[in-house]
């Protein structure tokens, strides 16, 4: 007889869900040819900053669009909608992270063959979101110098399921004595070889690698 609590049995039952949506989405997004990027952090790393910078550089040369997730609110989307790119808010309520459900609904009225990039920015939550695959290529754990070193020793599971780890706000760095050797160790500890990007939505300092980065990713 099992005795595994039921609340348990019913979140694994969510999650498997969840998957099977989020594999029709990456399917979806494979046959349409548009490379898809998820972002998670926890609340005020710069998500939204380096979001509308990213689109507005990548807008140039390439069709973009984002979805952005917050629990109420659609000061984001109106934020990243000065990108000129298509942009919707995904307001959760009370579920503090997206699911891969909340993303298909939010592109009911989008022609996905009319992208090539589609940036999906999640709640800010460095918790939940890495249970919940949402079909993107890539996954990007931002983590502000603010926040300082010690962040993937605390939450080494969403640096697990993400691919590259982007260091934001770094015009910051020299005020807040923000120790490079440490962050790097951490993460390398946590997830050994992860790609770690440099950006200031800012200074716009590392925005051009961060281009050609997504840019080598795009399909001849
Ligand atoms: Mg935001
Ligand atoms: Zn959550």
């Amino acid at each position: 007889m099992s005795t595994e609590p039921r609340l348990v049995e019913v979140r694994r039952n969510i999650l498997k869900h969840n998957d099977v949506i989020a594999a029709e989405l990456r399917k979806r997004f494979r046959e349409a040819g548009v490379y898809t990027v998820s972002l998670v952090s926890s609340p005020g790393s710069g998500k939204t900053a380096f979001l509308e910078k990213t689109l507005s550089l990548l807008g140039r040369n390439h069709r973009v669009a984002a979805l952005v997730g917050d629990l109420a609110t659609e000061n984001d989307a109106a934020r990243l909608r000065r990108s000129q790119a298509p942009v919707k808010q995904i307001t959760t309520g009370t579920v503090c992270h997206l699911e891969a459900a909340m993303v298909r609904g939010a592109l009911d009225e989008w022609n996905l063959d009319d992208l090539d990039f589609l940036f999906i920015e999640n709640v800010g939550n460095l918790v939940c979101p890495s249970s919940y695959d949402l079909g993107e290529n890539l996954r990007l754990v931002l983590l502000s110098v603010t926040e300082g070193e010690d962040k993937p020793l605390k939450y080494p599971t969403i640096f697990n399921t993400a691919d590259v780890a982007v260091i934001t706000k770094i015009d910051l760095a020299g005020a807040v004595e923000f120790d490079w050797e440490t962050v790097l160790s951490n993460i390398q500890a946590v997830r050994p070889k992860m790609e770690v990007l440099r950006v200031s939505a800012k200074t716009g300092e590392g925005l051009d690698e961060w281009q050609r980065f997504l840019e080598a990713r795009l399909r001849p």
